[in-house]
């Protein structure tokens, strides 16, 4: 790759997603053990889209020969187990791996390495979408108050989250 050095920030990302996969499958056991089939598949869903993530940089990064050097994954902690610090949780992870990408972004402008930047711009947008998607079902849960009621026909509307066409 052009620069060093985002070739170092790119695998670090790659890492990044990963982990991010591997904590989304953590919640999805847990959310099956709260007896919500349908968090489950709904983390499942953002387990795999992580993993896609991750290989969209994999491949960028040989595109432009660069060297893949992957790192291990840290164990996953799911530190609130409960419906809505489940996904208050997911929240905050999305808005570290948006700041994850903004400053890669960043390091790719000062580098003047211009086709990580336009690379780039997918992940922002997509990132965008995620904390929304992530915010909306923080504000059912908290409409719903912990009611049975709500969270059940919660649950079955994420149930119905499918994979994302083009994954
Ligand atoms: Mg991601």
């Amino acid at each position: 790759m052009k620069s060093s050095k985002v070739e170092a920030a790119i695998n670090q990302q790659i890492n990044e997603e990963l982990a991010s996969a591997h904590t989304y499958l953590a919640m999805a056991g847990v959310a099956d053990r709260l007896g919500l089939p349908g968090f489950c598949n709904w983390f499942k869903m953002q387990y795999r889209e992580e993993l896609a993530h991750a290989d969209k940089f994999f491949n960028f990064l040989l595109e432009r020969d660069g060297e893949v050097q992957l790192a291990a994954i840290p164990k996953p902690e799911v530190k609130n187990p409960t419906p809505l610090g489940l996904f208050e949780d997911a929240l905050a992870h999305e808005q570290h791996v948006s700041e994850c990408i903004f400053k890669l972004k960043d390091l790719a402008r000062a580098e003047s390495d211009h086709a990580t930047d336009v690379f780039l711009e997918w992940f922002i947008t997509e990132q965008v979408e995620e904390e929304a998607n992530t915010r909306a079902v923080i504000d059912q849960l908290r409409m719903v108050e912990g009611n049975k009621n709500g969270l059940f026909l919660i649950d079955r509307e994420l149930a119905g989250r499918q994979p994302e066409s083009g994954e």
